[in-house]
């Protein structure tokens, strides 16, 4: 199978910086999504990237573990290098093998199949909204405008172990793969984002018309997307496109063998590719149909106990979501930047996040408690309003309110004369 890509990674309109990154060593083409202020997310998402590349190279493991490898180089990192706390990254990967392509996602980047003139999503997004629609608390339109839409469940860096969804599809020759961050999914809506991939003759084209509608949408986030098209014969790989980006040069490689080393040390948890048609062999080959509607000839990860699990996740999400989002909480864009003082373990305390939860989960973390006794605290008439939180500018602010506390309380607590 013959691949051509375009690519490209945009600032947007809004951003100072451009925090995703991509990444094109063929047969392995990924995105990323980082977070986390200052250099945070900018670090993040290459990090992961270069992580994966470098294992790749050396041939180490399966796209999952380099995955779980990325995470833990994200993760060591962020908690070494206290100018990137906190940080953490989205990775949504596609490994070509022969008409195979092998996706791995953790995250709310996205890879999107355009077969037949329809475009279908071939990943979960791991966000809150996405959860809150599957237990039907809001419909998809509700999520698409949700003030908590960007919120994370999962993503790397952000924890010692990650759950990475995986899953393999099918490709025929007229097939044109889409792996984008949600910088374009958050702008374009997906029957114009069809529209796009239907109409673009080449991949490049593709990709460079994407970048300009989110942008003409307004562009508030980094936009990211790199397409693939499946040619069974005709095109060589002479007529690979270049990656756009100088730095992130596109490596000609020889595909892998099918073989995949064992992985039952990754915990694979989600459904994020649909089931396959009942026969999904009559599609595999033959020439692009512009009428077919079949879904995409997709199978799921080889092992019992993994599809197992993808079944069951209906009744195991919310124990699983519980489990997740712990540590996962405060995590992107508005919520990492937002500070207050509050009371934990019965303490003044200060939190990164809102003093809020959404369907039953929190949306801060403890930062630090403090020694000093919240009740004393809320005792008083100025700090009465503790528990519900002080919300303050940054970090600075929380630790002066925290001063200010103590300030009073010491002051409480001197004998009248
Ligand atoms: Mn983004």
């Amino acid at each position: 199978m013959n691949v051509r890509v375009g690519s490209a990674t945009d600032i947007g309109q809004v951003r100072e910086g451009n925090e995703d990154s991509f990444l094109i060593v063929a047969p392995l083409y990924a995105v990323a999504d980082g977070m986390g202020g200052h250099r945070g997310g900018e670090v993040a998402s290459s990090l992961a990237l270069d992580t994966v590349q470098e294992l790749f190279e050396r041939k180490e493991g399966s796209l999952a573990d380099q995955v779980v490898r990325a995470n833990r180089a994200v993760y060591d990192r962020s908690q070494s290098d206290r100018s990137v706390s906190g940080m953490g990254t989205t990775l949504t990967a596609a490994l070509i093998d022969g008409d195979t392509v092998h996706l791995v996602h953790v995250g709310d980047s996205r890879a999107y199949l355009l077969r037949g003139g329809e475009l279908t999503q071939l990943t979960e997004d791991h966000t809150l909204v996405h959860r809150m629609v599957m237990e039907g608390e809001i419909t998809p339109e509700e999520a698409e405008t949700h003030p908590h839409r960007s919120i994370l469940t999962r993503a790397l860096g952000v924890d010692e172990s990650v759950q990475v969804d995986e899953g393999y599809v099918q490709v025929a020759s007229g097939d044109r793969l889409l792996l984008c961050t949600d910088g374009l999914t958050g702008m374009v809506p997906e029957d114009q984002i069809a529209e796009i991939m239907l109409e673009a003759p080449d991949p490049q084209q593709a990709v460079d018309r994407l970048v300009t509608v989110a942008n003409r949408a307004g562009g508030i986030d980094n936009i990211t997307a790199v397409v693939l098209d499946f040619d069974e014969n005709g095109i060589g790989r002479g007529e690979t496109k270049e990656a756009a980006i100088p730095h992130q040069p596109t490596v000609e490689q020889p595909v892998p063998t099918a073989a995949t080393p064992d992985r039952s040390d990754i915990t694979i948890v989600g459904a994020p590719i649909p089931e396959p048609p009942p026969e999904d062999s009559a599609s595999r080959s033959g020439p692009r149909s512009t009428t077919t509607s079949s879904l995409p000839a997709v199978r799921r990860a080889p092992t019992g106990p993994r599809s197992h699990r993808g079944r069951t996740i209906g009744i195991w999400a919310g124990v699983t979501l519980s489990i997740l989002v712990v540590g996962v909480v405060g995590l992107r864009l508005f919520l990492d930047t937002q500070w207050y003082v509050g009371v934990s373990n019965g303490r003044v305390a200060i939190f990164r996040g809102i003093p809020s939860e959404v369907a039953g989960f929190e949306l801060h973390s403890v930062v630090v408690e403090s020694s000093l006794a919240a009740a004393k605290a809320e005792a008083l008439a100025t700090w009465r309003g503790l528990r519900e939180g002080i919300t303050t500018d940054d970090r600075q602010g929380a630790n002066a309110v925290v001063e200010q506390i103590r300030k009073d309380l010491e002051r409480a607590e001197q004998p009248a004369s």
